[in-house]
């Protein structure tokens, strides 16, 4: 029986960033960048006030203090988004708002606070240091430096600071078109009239909704029976897209046809048994550049393998740097015993207490128990060779709602 850290330490390198596509700069939340982005020009592009006040020459309010006030004369204003300015004269002060142009002269700015402007006079009662409360040109961002490295993760900061320079479109990595393939004469699509015996292939909405939101665009397929010519031909069309799965059927039952079918369409597969529960039965291999897995057919089994074992992989496509999920301390708010033999992934929910994080295992734990797959916030990693678990114990755990990634595996060490 393979460990999770072997299998995947297998699987990964068959996962690299995808080819690259110009989007439209409001399409490309949540992808990475193909390349590194220079700045196009200075930011700020010109020095402008932080504040609203008024803009001097600090060295001409040196020694302003409550008991002796200095006047400066009152000359024009300059406003956010107004024309560039004639110098300040000598002994004057401007008035400014935040954002605006600096008039040249003038080389820090008292917020209006801190000053009584009256009567084309304004008195300060404090002397500024130079610089303050000035954006100087320049000084987030100067042009041609870089402004995002590649495989940048474009959120919501980072496309700002592109659409701020101007960037209407931005080159990113392809989004993994992930193939989803049902095996099993008892699968019916949703919309399909019940037989008897019949289950609804629930697996590829489950997949499906995985796939959405790792990254990926998923393309589910008709599913198939047990039948080789069809999984076969089924194999076939799928194997256009970037990552190709299937679930079901790669057990050791009479009707287990996938690794058969893999074969037949010249993917060279690896059948593992892997230390995973819920989980265990996986197929991996490759056709040319294309990674293809056969998970599990049951619910929980093929979710959880999917989350442990593909999802990292399916990031990577997606050209992020850190596709694997952190591995958190987490306490066990109850005592929780398991099987020993495999390592259990405890689907759990998570809450904060005392800085914190406090773990509860779900009631239902089966490989078959969909509502063990709901409401679910974190993976815990119960051990193989222990069967019990104390209240209060902390083990390891991947919040499935943390989208901060780990670059290393989080099997490793
Ligand atoms: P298998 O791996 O094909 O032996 O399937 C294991 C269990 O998972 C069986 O109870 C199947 O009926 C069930 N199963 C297989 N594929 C799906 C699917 N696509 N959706 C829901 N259940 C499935
Ligand atoms: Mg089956």
């Amino acid at each position: 029986m393979r460990s999770i850290r072997d299998a995947l330490a297998s699987m990964m390198p068959a996962f690299q960033p995808l080819g690259v596509e110009r989007l439209p700069l409001a399409l490309a939340l949540g992808r990475f960048l193909a390349a590194a982005v220079p700045a196009r020009e200075d930011s700020p592009a010109f020095d402008n006030s932080a504040m609203d006040g008024y803009a001097v020459r600090a060295g001409e309010l040196l020694g302003a203090s409550p008991a002796h006030p200095v006047a400066l004369a009152l000359h024009g204003e300059s406003r956010a988004g107004g024309p560039e300015l004639a110098s300040l004269p000598p002994g004057a002060a401007m008035r400014i708002f935040t954002g605006a142009r600096m008039p040249p002269g003038a080389d820090a700015v008292v917020m209006q606070e801190d000053v009584r402007a009256e009567g084309g006079e304004v008195e300060f009662r404090r002397s500024p240091a130079r610089g303050e409360q000035v954006r100087l040109r320049a000084s987030d961002v100067a042009a041609g430096a870089v402004l995002l490295p590649a495989r940048s993760l474009l959120g919501p900061g980072e496309v700002g600071l592109l659409a701020a320079q101007g960037l209407s479109t931005v080159t990113v990595h392809r989004r993994p078109r992930v193939a989803i393939l049902g095996t099993g004469d008892e699968l019916r699509d949703l919309h399909e009239p019940a037989r008897p015996g019949s289950i609804v292939n629930s697996n590829a909405y489950a997949l499906a909704a995985q796939v959405q939101q790792a990254g990926g665009e998923p393309v589910v397929l008709p599913n198939v029976g047990d039948e080789l010519e069809a999984t076969v031909r089924a194999l076939e069309g799928a194997l256009d897209c970037d990552l190709v799965l299937t679930c079901g059927g790669v057990s050791v039952g009479a009707y287990d046809l996938v690794k058969q079918a893999f074969a037949r369409v010249g993917v060279e597969a690896d059948f593992w048994k892997v230390n995973i529960k819920p989980g265990k039965p996986l197929t991996f291999g490759r056709r040319g550049k294309t990674p293809v897995v056969g998970l599990p057919g049951n619910p929980v089994s093929a979710m959880v393998t999917f989350e442990v074992l593909v999802r990292p992989g399916l990031r990577a496509l997606l050209g992020d740097p850190r596709p694997y999920r952190r591995r958190m301390p987490a306490v066990l708010a109850v005592e929780h015993r398991h099987e020993t033999g495999r390592v259990e992934l405890a689907r759990a929910t998570v809450a904060m207490r005392d800085g914190a994080l406090l773990a509860t295992p779900l009631a239902l734990q089966g490989s078959g128990s969909l509502p063990s797959m709901v409401g679910v916030d974190a993976l815990l990693v119960l051990d193989e060779k222990r069967e019990a678990f104390r209240a209060g114990e902390v083990v390891p755990a991947f919040l499935l709602r943390d989208e901060t990634g780990s670059e290393g595996s989080p099997w490793e060490g």
